[in-house]
């Protein structure tokens, strides 16, 4: 039951995550005016803006021009509300739990915003610094000192690489993964760098093959950092775990 509410509050606060990655970075208010209809410019009414199910009743059609609206609305939506829904059920019901949902919540945004801008809102950032700030100070990483090296980690790591490949990765990923280490430790944190650009890699590989980039096109890291941190953070342990373990069998 407990479970259905968090899918409701994430598939809710997924909406609401979805404008102001849409916002933030064009310096606009994240609460007025409401949004519009990207095509006639038709206002929503409120009962237009229920997430999903809004979109299922009126087709996924706009009720003022009846030009299509995009499904990538309500996935997101929806996929906020999994991933809310599966964090309990993977770090159990803790205070880790509200570590959790914080770091999902921060994803989402940082997600649209960089699909749809190509950049990471330093504003993004300095929020959630603050909220995960206090959230491992109240409830420390054990050690405690391993936000400190995972996040002078995930910044050196980053600054390397963004130096190196000369704006192939840029400064919000680096801002970014410095506050990932804090957050997670110095392990995880690796292992949420190795999953990023194992993803990166290989999505972006078939991205060229099938021509859906081109080549030299930059593309947007931060749904792979979104997705391989999740993956390190929920299962890290195990995947380390599997690998020790593969290593001394030796195949
Ligand atoms: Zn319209």
């Amino acid at each position: 039951m407990i479970v259905l509410i968090l899918l409701l509050y994430g598939i809710i606060l997924g909406s609401f995550y979805n404008v102001i990655g849409l916002r933030v970075p064009l310096k606009k208010s994240i609460v007025v005016p409401r949004s519009t209809c990207t095509t006639c410019g038709h206002q929503l009414k409120p009962f237009e803006l229920i997430p999903v199910v809004s979109y299922i009743l009126q087709r996924g059609k706009c009720r003022g021009c009846k030009s299509r609206i995009s499904p990538i609305y309500p996935t997101f939506e929806l996929l906020t509300g999994l991933l809310f829904m599966t964090a309990p059920l993977v770090v159990g019901w803790s205070t880790e739990l509200v570590v959790a949902l914080t770091l999902i919540s921060m994803f989402m945004i940082i997600v649209v915003s960089d699909i749809n801008y190509m950049i990471i809102p330093d504003k993004i950032l300095i929020w959630f610094a603050g909220i995960f700030l206090l959230e491992r100070i109240i409830w420390p990483l054990n050690p405690w000192w391993d936000s400190l090296l995972g996040a002078v980690t995930g910044f050196a790591l980053l600054l390397i690489i963004a130096v190196v490949s000369k704006g192939g990765m840029g400064f919000g990923d680096v801002k970014l993964y410095a506050l990932l280490g804090l957050v997670l430790g110095v392990k995880i944190v690796l292992l949420s760098f190795f999953l990023s650009t194992l993803f990166g890699a290989v999505i972006g590989g078939l991205a060229l093959l099938f021509k859906i980039v081109k080549r030299r096109q930059p593309i947007p890291f931060g749904p792979f950092i979104a997705a391989g941190t999740l993956t390190a953070y929920f299962w890290g342990s195990e995947i380390i775990t599997f690998y020790i373990h593969f290593l001394n069998q030796g195949f």
